[in-house]
């Protein structure tokens, strides 16, 4: 496909159809080239690529046709130019971190981050003399007084994990631009089926591919979504010598996972929705956090944000009166079920089940994990495919039976 019949085709059509390359055999779906280095077709030619004056495979480690297929494929469908993928989600957050800051800068991320993203910014990069702040989530003014002349990077996910927290990505981006620095966004619970990062004004897209790119919690991946300069000026350099280069056999994984991500996406997050109607009634529970329902403080900005969906998370408290009340019958509906997965994993067909304030949010001292308003009696939700009565009914064998837990 040219440049300009692909522009012209929908998202859903770019999921299936973009990037796919046939090899001499004409074979329908993407071929897996497993190979770590490349024969060169002269010594000219060799010289020629190594420089960049000329395309074409060099070395595994810098790029492999399967791995290009899935990059092209997934810029495609965020709207950038550009993408490079990594080995894992966090990889490609410090590919982001070692290719755009050096000592003495600084970054604003928010405070409901993935857990491993606030480690990795606010200690690890920290032994390298990045400076970073940590805001609350939907606080637009606190992103912008938390801005400093030194400031490159604004850095948010939304929704986030476990509390579905919705922030305004416009309102981000024009604070960021304001003061010369980037906006990047971790697109992992919206994905590019739900919300499109780079038209509301990001300039980098984050994702871990472990979640639902692949979809059903087969491999890792992670991948930026940026402009084509980005890429090859701060970027493509990190990739080349730090090496958190993605398996070709992930990359194929992903990117057929691609191809349905739109429907699951829609699927899942119809289920989602009924889910937490349906235990927003339920006289057990005491709370229901979803930006899919009318309760959710941000639900305007979510359904115009997401392409009017809530997506495939959820989480919810069971009622009690104490906190050790609350684990205790948190633990006793985890255990009772009998289809669903206990799992902390999240973004796959398979319905999983967690309890944060003992797993993701275990290293937490209580009172920080109250800040982060992580109540024992959470369980969080990323829901599948399975026949919503048969999730009703796991759920319910626990909390038809909560109050026997004392
Ligand atoms: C899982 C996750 C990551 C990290 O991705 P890995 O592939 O596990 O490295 C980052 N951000 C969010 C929101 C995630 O859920």
């Amino acid at each position: 496909m040219s440049a300009a019949e692909k522009t012209t085709l929908h998202s859903s059509t770019l999921a299936v159809r973009q990037a796919v390359e046939r090899s001499q055999y004409g074979e329908n779906s993407e071929a897996l080239y497993l190979t770590s280095g490349y024969v060169q077709p002269s010594a000219e030619a060799a010289a020629a690529r190594f420089s960049g004056e000329e395309e074409g495979f060099t070395y595994g480690r810098y790029g492999n046709p399967t791995v290009a297929s899935f990059e092209q494929r997934l810029a495609a469908m965020e709207g950038t130019e550009a993408a490079m993928s990594t080995a894992s989600g966090m990889s490609a957050i410090l590919m982001m971190c070692m290719g755009l800051l050096q000592v003495g800068d600084h970054v604003v991320c928010s405070q409901s981050m993935f857990g491993s993203t606030i480690k990795l910014i606010g200690s690890d990069l920290a032994k390298f003399g990045v400076q970073s702040s940590f805001v609350p989530q939907t606080d637009v003014d606190a992103w912008r007084a938390a801005v400093r002349p030194n400031t490159k990077l604004l850095f948010a996910e939304t929704p986030t994990n476990p509390l579905t927290e919705v922030c305004d990505i416009a309102a981000l981006a024009d604070i960021a631009h304001a003061a010369g620095a980037l906006l990047a966004v971790d697109n992992c619970f919206a994905t590019p089926a739900l919300q499109r990062p780079a038209e509301l004004g990001a300039d980098i897209i984050m994702h871990s591919g472990t979640k639902f790119l692949d979809g059903q919690g087969r491999v890792m991946a992670g991948a930026l979504c940026a402009s084509q300069q980005l890429m090859t000026e701060k970027f493509l350099p990190v990739l080349k010598s730090a090496g958190m280069t993605l398996a070709p056999f992930n990359a194929w994984t992903v990117l057929k996972g691609l191809e349905t991500l739109d429907i699951r996406m829609r699927a899942q997050s119809a289920q989602a929705l009924a889910l937490a109607q349906w235990l927003e009634q339920h006289p057990a529970v005491d709370r229901v956090y979803y930006p899919g329902l009318s309760s959710h403080p941000q639900h305007a900005l979510a359904l115009r944000q997401q392409n009017g969906l809530g997506g495939a998370v959820l989480s919810f408290v069971v009622k009690a009166d104490t906190p050790e009340l609350g684990r205790a019958r948190a633990f006793h509906v985890l255990n009772q079920m009998q289809v669903l997965s206990l799992s902390t994993n999240l973004g796959d067909t398979k319905t999983l089940v967690a309890h944060p304030a003992t797993t993701s949010h275990g290293r937490l001292t209580e009172v920080q994990r109250q800040a982060a308003g992580v109540a024992q009696g959470l369980i969080r939700m990323s829901v599948g495919l399975e026949h919503l009565d048969d999730i009703h009914n796991d759920l319910l064998r626990g909390l038809n039976t909560l109050a026997s837990v004392k």
